[in-house]
């Protein structure tokens, strides 16, 4: 095993210098010794009953199956380029594809393909936006392009069939990101079924996951108590949407309408293009959000701003959050009731936490000193989950607070936040249209039955 990695990746300073910076994906060597003592003694624990009953010749060829095999890496293809011999031969080398495994960091993947460190850092930083490369997702794919000098040109990410992101080298040395162009849809489809035993087992036996039937206990907790009120023989019908970039799906699903007949009782819960959850009268089911992520407002150091330009380079480098400038050890607090979907410490963004609320929203919060949650934790608005800090590249402790709607970064400051009132009066007609077609749709068809998505956010 390779234990050769610095436990600090350099990173250019401002003034030319360098700024060691600890990397949060790099264990420390009294670490990784730990951690090596620690697979060494599993691997003889496991190999144990090989050593005492076996012929003793059989050892070293058991133990060295055992042992982890290096990865195969993906060797420019010489032989292809020199058979073909086409008018202008173009001497870029062959893309590198590289399969994420488990515990793989760039950092790593950067030394096997003899990428440099400046590079590394280089692209971190386009990263910071996006928080794509600090955590790398297992099975997930990286395509890197050089250009004939051996300079990384192009780093693809391939997340899932609808999400590639492009890390382009620019001429400064810099990098900065752009999505593939894909044309996402949503597809819906129905999903009925009858209560017997629980409404966990019996949503799962009309096909729907156990996420899904979280969530919809969680969009109608206000309205009933799901372990009491609900019997057997009660009715439910489901539409959950899920993206595709063309027929393949991206694994990505929300929920869109919800319909539970108990008796001559109907609960029922509609997505609506703000992202908010309502009843078929038009009252919001989803809980409010707060404003600010903190008790006290704090000033604002630097605003939301999809245009803005680097001061230095002059490359548009948009401000995804907004900064508030408070102390070290501020209490941050979730501006909304969700659950904690990601929490990392990155080079650029340092210790940041990410929370899926309900409907169609998302918070992130960075450059945190402390994290107090855990990825899985529910958490309800007002709830403090970190203390505020100076991690990352930051140029003074503040706060950068995100809310994303519909995938899209919005100005926090201004943005239509669930206020848990009703619709408008001016969408209403809008609205209601959209319950009647989507009722009508849960009537008519069988379960599993695919239908046309009733709702369809305007992303952008
Ligand atoms: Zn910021």
């Amino acid at each position: 095993m390779n234990i050769a990695f610095a436990p600090y990746i350099s990173l250019p300073g401002q003034q030319g210098g360098t700024l060691q910076m600890p990397h949060p994906l790099l264990l420390s060597r009294a670490h990784w010794t730990g951690l090596l003592l620690a697979t060494s003694l599993l691997l003889l624990a496991l190999l144990w009953p090989v050593f005492s009953g076996q012929n003793q010749t059989t050892e070293s060829a058991a133990s060295t199956s055992a042992l982890p095999q290096p990865l195969q890496t993906t060797t420019p293809d010489i032989e292809a380029l020199s058979i073909a011999t086409p008018a202008v031969i173009d001497t870029s080398p062959t893309p590198q594809q590289h399969t994420i495994a488990s515990g793989d960091t760039l950092q790593a993947i950067f030394q096997r393909y003899e990428i440099g460190a400046s590079t590394l850092s280089a692209i971190m930083q386009a990263d910071e936006d996006i928080l794509a490369l600090d955590v790398l997702h297992p099975d997930s794919h990286l395509i890197m392009e050089k250009t004939p000098r051996g300079e990384l040109q192009r780093l693809t990410l391939e997340l899932d069939p609808g999400r590639i992101l492009h890390y382009e080298r620019s001429s400064e040395g810099h990098f900065s990101y752009a999505w593939a162009p894909v044309e996402l849809d949503w597809q819906a489809r129905l999903f009925r079924g009858e209560i017997s035993g629980s409404f966990y087992q019996s949503a799962l036996r009309a096909g729907l996951s156990d996420q899904d039937a979280m969530n919809i206990a969680e969009i109608l907790q206000q309205q009933l108590n799901f372990r009491r009120d609900l019997q057997a023989g009660d009715q439910f019908a489901v539409i959950r949407g899920e993206e595709r970039n063309q027929d393949t799906p991206t694994g990505r699903t929300r929920l869109e309408a919800i319909r539970l007949q108990r008796g001559n009782r109907e609960y029922t819960a509609f997505l609506f293009s703000d992202g908010s959850f309502y009843d078929a009268e038009g009252n919001s089911l989803t809980p409010a959000f707060l404003r600010l992520p903190s008790k006290q407002p704090y000033r604002i150091s630097s605003a939301f701003n999809l245009a803005r330009r680097h001061p230095i380079t002059r490359r548009v480098a948009p401000h995804n959050g907004v900064d508030f400038a408070m102390p070290v050890g501020t209490p941050v607090l979730t501006t909304g009731d969700g659950i904690v979907s990601r929490t990392g410490n990155h080079p650029y963004a340092g210790k940041y936490v990410e929370i899926e609320h309900q409907g169609a929203f998302k918070t992130r919060y960075l450059h945190l000193h402390r994290i107090e949650v855990r990825r899985g934790q529910q958490v309800e608005r007002g709830q403090r989950i970190a203390q505020s800090g100076n991690t990352g590249r930051t140029s003074g402790p503040h706060l950068h607070y995100e809310l994303h709607i519909n995938g899209r970064p919005v100005d926090p400051m201004t943005a239509d936040i669930p206020e848990a009132t009703s619709i408008p009066d001016e969408q209403l007609g809008q609205f209601r249209d959209q319950v009647e077609t989507t009722l009508a749709v849960m009537t008519k068809h069988a379960n599993e039955t695919l239908v046309a998505s009733l709702f369809a956010p305007t992303e952008g």
